[in-house]
């Protein structure tokens, strides 16, 4: 359960809308009822408690994000430069460890790739930008 103010109907249609009714974090596809809405920096900037954030930045639309449950879960409270480094740096190490996904690694089901990490919200950023 959240202990955060709930966010406007309004404001959650106009950003399902906005990202294409998809998740801004890994772009999958939403439906509206599974959309969860992330806060790009969370109450405490940086996970730092000295730096807290006012209710009016922490709920403005700049610092609001569709995202799915995954995402969502996996972001917690991390901004994005961190979230972007620990799908590398600490959800890929630990499923390596899993001989389960080395063995399908072994087996062509999973290819690894070196691919640097893009969230979907930016390759719109680049479209829009005219
Ligand atoms: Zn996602």
């Amino acid at each position: 359960m959240s202990k955060h103010k709930s966010i406007p109907t309004a404001t959650r249609k106009k950003l399902y809308e906005k990202y294409n009714h998809r998740c801004a974090y890994c772009g999958c596809e939403l439906e509206y009822k599974d959309m969860q809405i992330d806060h790009v920096e969370s109450v405490y900037r940086n996970n730092d408690i000295t730096q807290t954030m006012s209710e009016k930045e922490m709920y403005d639309e700049s610092n609001l994000l569709p995202a799915c449950r995954q995402c969502n879960f996996y972001k917690s409270t991390f901004t994005i430069e961190q979230f972007r480094q620990r799908l590398k740096d600490v959800m890929m190490p630990n499923l390596q460890k899993d001989f389960r996904y080395r063995l399908a690694v072994k087996y062509g089901l999973i290819e690894e790739t070196n691919k640097s990490i893009i969230f979907y919200y930016e390759t719109l950023n680049k479209k829009q930008r005219y």
